[in-house]
Order: structure tokens, then C-alpha cells, then sequence
């Protein structure tokens, strides 16, 4: 396991690489938010990171929320759902996150809703976009993004607050660079037609500084911060 020690010297370069690539990008720091992930890390891990400061943490599935939220009852965390999620987690959604950045079909808002109304609870939501030519990757399509926009304002505990995306897993920067300009332009024209969206969730440890040249408010980091992953992800 990572030691706290080394975990907080992860956590400063990161926030320093952040801080940098907003620089050379000519933005203010103070617009990029690190959302740690740490999928498939331990509760002593995110233990860890809370003494450290962290609050907020990206997990890829519900039942690992599940299991972290039990084992550490009581500490104040916002669990945030970034992975593919199926309409029969929705209960669970409901009850343990603060926030899904998954959002990607219509039957998925509805479950969520209903099961948020059930609760008396709303949650922050990401609509994630597919951006990557890879067939696995999730997300609806981009052209579907205006009028799913649309069809969520019937939804009113779900809080639509941006756009998340995955580039296309690739050496060539042109190429991931391109998943996140694309996502922006489909923020800036949903905006224009009258849709709010503050928030970009884009950039992970290895194309982060290429997801802030391009806007991004949110990086999703996980090896850089916590190490690399025993366990196969995704
Ligand atoms: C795992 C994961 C990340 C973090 O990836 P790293 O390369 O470890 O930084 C970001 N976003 C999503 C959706 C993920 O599943």
C-alpha cells in the first residue's frame, strides 16, 4: 500500500503539474479541480487521502462504493460515480453518491430519478459524451447531446452541472486532444442554445495537461496519485 507520506508527495506533484499545465494554458489554477480516483484502492487508502485533506473520490463501481461507504461510516465523503452504470445500481446511487459523471441514457436519468425522489435527495450529474473512436467506450453520442439535455430538465433531482468524457486511448496528442476540443465545442454550442454547463470532467493521469489546454474544470486522476493498479479496471 502507498505510504501517507508518499501519498501526499503524489498529491502535491499532481496539483503542481495541474497548476502548470493551467499556466502554460494561460489559466487560472483556481478553474481546474483534481477529483482523485480511487477505484479499486482500499478503504485504508481513501483513509489516507482524508487525512490528507481529500473529501471527494471517483469510484467505477457502486458496489465497490458500497463496501468503501461501510467500512468507513461516518467520515464525510462525496463519492463520485465516473464508471458505465446499469439502471439496477440506481438504488444505490441514490442512497451513497454525491454525484454521477456517467449520466449517458435516457432509461438511466429515469431510474435515477425515481430513485432520488424516493430518497428526498438530488445529485450533481455529468452528461458523459463519447468522444473516442473506440467502440467500448461509453457515453451517448454527441449528436444525441441537445435534445437529451432537453429531456433531462423533466428530471428536476438530477442537478445537470457539465459534461464528462474519455479521449481515445493513444500516443497521438493531436488525437486526444481532439476528444476534448470536441467535447467543449458541444459545451459551447449546448450553452448557446440555452442548456448550463459550467463543468468539464476531462483528463486523466496520462492526457491531463492536453484536457486543460482545452478547458477542462475537472481532471480524473488516479495512478498519478495513488500508484498503479493491481486489479484490472474498466
Ligand atoms: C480510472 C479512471 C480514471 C483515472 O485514470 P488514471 O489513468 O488512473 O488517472 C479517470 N476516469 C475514469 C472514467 C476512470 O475509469
Amino acid at each position: 500500500m502507498v505510504t501517507e507520506a508518499q501519498l501526499a508527495a503524489n498529491w502535491a506533484a499532481v496539483r503542481q503539474r495541474v497548476d502548470e499545465a493551467c499556466q502554460a494554458a494561460g489559466r487560472d489554477p483556481a478553474e481546474v479541480n483534481v477529483l482523485p480516483v480511487s477505484k479499486t484502492f482500499g478503504p485504508e487508502v481513501v483513509r489516507a487521502a482524508l487525512a490528507l485533506g481529500l473529501h471527494r473520490f471517483g469510484e467505477n463501481k457502486v458496489q465497490e462504493i458500497r463496501d468503501k461507504a461501510s467500512v468507513l461510516a461516518g467520515a464525510a465523503i462525496e463519492w463520485v460515480v465516473i464508471g458505465h452504470l446499469q439502471t439496477n445500481k440506481a438504488k444505490d446511487v441514490a442512497r451513497l453518491a454525491s454525484e454521477v459523471q456517467s449520466l449517458d441514457r435516457p432509461d438511466l436519468a429515469e431510474a435515477l430519478h425515481r430513485r432520488l425522489e424516493a430518497e428526498g435527495r438530488c445529485l450533481d450529474v455529468l452528461v458523459q459524451v463519447k468522444t473516442a473512436r473506440e467502440e467500448t467506450k461509453s457515453g451517448l453520442p454527441a449528436d444525441e447531446l441537445p435534445a437529451f439535455l432537453t429531456r433531462l430538465r423533466a428530471y428536476p433531482t438530477l442537478r445537470v452541472r457539465g459534461l464528462m468524457t474519455l479521449a481515445t486511448l493513444s500516443d497521438d496528442a493531436a488525437e486526444v486532444r481532439a476528444c476534448f476540443r470536441l467535447l467543449r465545442q458541444w459545451r459551447d454550442r449546448c450553452v448557446a442554445e440555452g442548456h448550463d454547463l459550467p463543468r468539464l470532467s476531462m483528463g486523466m493521469s496520462g492526457d491531463f495537461p492536453l484536457a486543460i489546454a482545452e478547458g477542462a474544470t475537472e481532471v480524473r486522476i488516479g495512478t498519478a496519485i495513488f500508484g498503479s493498479r493491481t486489479q484490472t479496471s474498466v
